[in-house]
């Protein structure tokens, strides 16, 4: 493996963090899981689309770059180093149209992917319900099929969607076989929220922000995507009838591996965790077994990068991931818990005082159990990467 950038990737690294320095937003965005602070966010998003830095990896046409995958690494690197605001677009971006460019028709993606990279249409990810968390198959939300309307009729809850109060679609498992049982039988359906029958109702997480909704849906119609504006702009399912289990565990993959997680984001906590230590040093304050925990922390931050270096020759290579991604998401979501506690130990009492990092270690918390619990993907590394035996 090659670990110098070339002269292109170095021009294109200094393009980014000379755009990056000059925009990104000083004092840091409110949060973006309130009303107010999303609204700001929504502008940064304009301001990143329309500089083209939104959705680098992206073909041109979507308002991207033709970014390579390397290139992507280097500004998410650039972003977190920068400060820039958490990506309020991030499910959409990150998760669906990287669905959308594997199973989405042509004009679904000449529709779709313009209108997320410009932030007009705004994606929550509707999977979990009320009984359907880790065992996702146990999905009893449903869509009926409405022969003489010409589309299908869905009825069902949706809840723990982060940032539901504030998107304008949803993009979620519903049940389109009756008769059918665990993973067979379902289809991926994109929902307008604003569709008669929809009601969304935001509630707050333990840091007060109100950053999760539930989704009801009482008879709301989606109409067959015939490939006009109109139809789409209604809803749509994505791959076949019948077969969204498939499509959804590319959304997933998405998830738990590099897209939404990439190691910029840890990279630039750990240096901050540096930074927070030098000034501990300097007070006299830092113990030595101190020491050792913020360079372990740092060191882990490090090869998760080295690690990704090592899962992006594979996919530029044409290897997929797969079940891959699931200790990718153990390793990254214990490392940012890690890093944000060996700060508060830092602080010691004042960590009640320190919001950003008392806020990330809070957040960080969460990392185990979304995008799947860490148990739950310990099951897949066992069964799917070791070959274990279930039982
Ligand atoms: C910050 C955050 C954001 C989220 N955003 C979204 C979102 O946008 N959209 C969405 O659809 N969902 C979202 N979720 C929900 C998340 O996907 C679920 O919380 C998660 O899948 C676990 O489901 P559950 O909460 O029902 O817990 P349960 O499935 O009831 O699990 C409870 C406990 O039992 C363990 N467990 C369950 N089954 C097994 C097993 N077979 N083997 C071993 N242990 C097991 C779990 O690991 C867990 O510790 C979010 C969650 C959080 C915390």
């Amino acid at each position: 493996m090659d670990l110098t950038w070339s002269d292109s990737e170095e021009a294109f690294r200094a393009e980014a963090r000379t755009w990056l320095e000059a925009h990104v937003p000083s004092p840091a965005l409110p949060s973006g899981d309130t009303a107010e602070g999303f609204a700001a966010h929504l502008e940064w998003e304009h301001a990143l689309h329309a500089d083209r830095w939104a959705v680098v990896s992206w073909p041109a046409a979507y308002g991207g770059r033709d970014a390579s995958l390397w290139e992507w690494l280097i500004f998410e690197e650039e972003y977190y180093r920068a400060g820039g605001p958490q990506r309020v677009t991030q499910n959409g971006i990150f998760l669906l149209a990287p669905t959308i460019f594997e199973f989405g028709t042509p004009a679904q993606q000449d529709h779709y992917l313009p209108r997320m990279s410009a932030a007009t249409d705004l994606w929550c990810q509707g999977w979990s319900e009320p009984n359907a968390g880790s065992d996702l198959a146990g999905v009893r939300s449903r869509a009926t099929r409405d022969d003489a309307a010409g589309g299908w009729v869905l009825s069902g809850q949706k809840t723990w969607t982060t940032r539901g109060a504030f998107c304008n679609y949803l993009f979620g498992l519903f049940r389109t076989d009756p008769a059918s049982e665990r993973h067979k039988g379902l289809t991926y359906f994109m929902v307008p929220l604003d569709a008669e029958g929809v009601t969304v109702r935001g509630f707050g997480r333990l840091d007060g922000d109100e950053g999760f909704a539930e989704v009801f849906f009482d008879d709301v119609f989606v109409p067959d995507d015939d490939g006009t504006t109109d139809t789409m702009l209604r809803g749509g399912i994505l791959g076949a009838v019948d077969q969204g289990w498939g499509v959804a565990m590319a959304t997933t993959s998405s998830e738990r591996g590099l897209t939404l997680r990439s190691p910029g984001r840890f990279q630039a906590t750990a240096q901050r965790l540096v930074q927070l230590a030098a000034d501990r040093s300097r007070d006299g304050a830092l113990s030595e077994v101190m020491a050792d925990a913020v360079v372990d922390a740092w060191i882990d931050a490090e090869a998760y990068a080295l690690f990704t270096l090592s899962d992006v020759t594979g996919v530029v290579e044409g290897r997929s991931g797969g079940a891959r991604s699931s200790y990718n998401k153990i390793f990254w979501s214990e490392l940012d818990v890690r890093l944000h506690q060996v700060a508060l130990d830092l602080l010691g009492p004042d960590a009640e005082l320190d919001g950003p990092w008392m806020k990330g270690f809070q957040f960080a918390l969460s990392g185990p159990i979304y995008a799947g619990t860490n148990e739950i993907q310990r099951n897949i590394v066992a069964e799917r990467v070791l070959g274990l035996p279930r039982k």
